[in-house]
């Protein structure tokens, strides 16, 4: 169905992430049918009819922002349970989401999403969380974002809750899983391989697992992580470092894309660098789990050898919200802080990070991630009439370093209007607040997983 065209007129800014990184002043952007049909001065595109005219004067305009790494369903109504202390919540994590029912999990996923898009994200990759794919489904045709998703697999038993099938059965539901789900809305959602990490699986479901999205052209994502003991632990087992074990099994390419990616050597970045292999990094994640960003973080590096990053915010109970935009200011400040260095990962490779590169790093370059004649309408209008964005001579840096998804004033889409003057229309906000507050209690109360509310009284 052809949808309405849109022209996004006279913007103070357009940051195109086109090839040559231009930012074009006084710009406007044609929308036809999904597509971004012509970027230009204003006076240039004046004349193109549309059905719908945006007054952008008083907007910056990015393309909208990839998610690389988001742990959607069962944590939005338990989300800031677990004390600052707790070195790693996911014994309690797998637990919550599978006691998750298919309506709860409906409603956590929908509030993800608002969230998200209100915040300028526009796709986001599920790392295998979502249990009930058949109702979720709704809440991404109704808001109309771009969602990445698969089932978890392992065929190892692992120190939680996670879902555990034979090998044979574990690639057998992958295959089944991508031949049903990918391509559907019109291409916004796309299906991947998710074994969980290489610690949960075995070589031989990784490698029958990496057949399976060779041979349908689609990309299998991992948690992965190395280190001082991750190495010991893999040269006695296997005789090699955790990422030279992956390239040894053949998991190692454009079409993979490996999450966290904390604690790699040089020799694990040259794995990367030399197999085109894709990365997605959490830094936030990262820094509020005191996971030593200055001593386990190689983002500098990789980006040196030409690795195609995205970033990601990692679950709701991790990060612990959705803005994209907190996300890169925190990969712009964190390398200079731990390598006392402030020439390292400058705004513009951040904002890069969030978009092109991002999309490129979830085999969605042709796609999205720019503002180009082409590629399908994915854009994010800021609103600088607002004191955060004062005072203006460089959006890049006002926007990674002043601003955050507060000034997310309109949304598109596929050339779809999904957030409009700061409202989204495809979710009922107020009763979600509440269902979601209630699933919380729910989910608490049947599993025992609680911890004392606050270190103040609350009385
Ligand atoms: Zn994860």
């Amino acid at each position: 169905m052809a949808r309405e065209s849109l022209r996004i007129d006279n913007a103070r800014y357009v940051i195109t992430l086109d090839q040559e990184r231009r930012i074009v002043r006084d710009a406007s952007i044609l929308v036809e049918d999904g597509r971004i049909s012509r970027v230009g001065k204003a006076g240039e595109l004046a004349s193109s009819p549309a059905d719908r005219v945006i007054d952008a004067r008083r907007f910056v305009v990015t393309p909208g922002f990839v998610n690389g790494h988001m742990h959607i369903s069962y944590a939005h109504p338990v989300r800031g349970i677990f004390p600052d202390e707790m070195a790693s919540p996911l014994e309690h994590v797998f637990n919550l989401q599978a006691a998750m029912t298919e309506e709860e999990e409906y409603a956590a996923t929908l509030l993800g999403i608002v969230e998200l898009l209100k915040n300028g994200t526009v796709c986001f990759v599920d790392p295998g969380s979502t249990k009930f794919p058949d109702a979720c489904l709704q809440a991404y045709e109704d808001s109309g974002v771009r969602v990445v998703m698969g089932e978890c697999v392992t065929d190892r038993q692992a120190p939680w809750n996670l879902p555990k099938h034979e090998t044979g059965e574990a690639v057998r539901r992958t295959a089944a899983f991508i031949d049903k789900w990918h391509g559907r809305l019109d291409g916004r959602l796309t299906a991947w391989a998710m074994p969980f990490s290489p610690e949960t699986c075995s070589g031989e479901l990784l490698r029958e697992l990496k057949k399976v999205v060779d041979e349908r052209r689609t990309t299998l994502t991992l948690h992965h992580n190395s280190g001082v003991h991750a190495r010991k632990d893999y040269q006695a087992r296997h005789g090699c470092r955790p990422t030279e074990y992956l390239e040894s099994l053949g998991v190692v390419g454009p079409n993979v894309l490996l999450a966290h990616v904390l604690g790699i050597d040089e020799a694990e970045i040259d794995v990367i660098a030399r197999t085109r292999t894709a990365v997605t990094m959490c830094p936030i994640t990262a820094a509020k789990g005191g996971r030593g960003v200055p001593e386990h973080g190689r983002m500098p590096e990789l980006l040196a050898k030409g690795v195609k990053i995205a970033l990601g915010s990692d679950s709701p109970n991790n990060c612990n919200h959705l803005d994209l935009v907190r996300v890169m200011n925190m990969a712009a400040i964190q390398y200079k802080d731990a390598r006392q260095d402030t020439r390292q990962i400058p705004a513009e490779t951040a904002l890069e990070m969030a978009t092109r590169s991002g999309a490129e790093a979830l085999g969605l370059g042709e796609q999205i991630g720019s503002i180009e004649p082409g590629k399908r309408a994915d854009l994010v209008l800021f609103d600088t009439d607002r004191p955060e964005w004062q005072a203006l001579w460089n959006p890049v840096r006002n926007l990674v370093y002043n601003a955050d998804g507060r000034s997310v004033h309109t949304v598109i889409v596929d050339g779809r209007v999904v957030v409009d003057a700061y409202r989204q229309s495809f979710a009922d906000e107020s009763r979600l607040y509440a269902r979601v507050q209630e699933i919380g209690e729910g989910l608490q109360a049947r599993t025992g997983i609680r911890f004392p509310g606050s270190r103040w009284p609350v009385v």
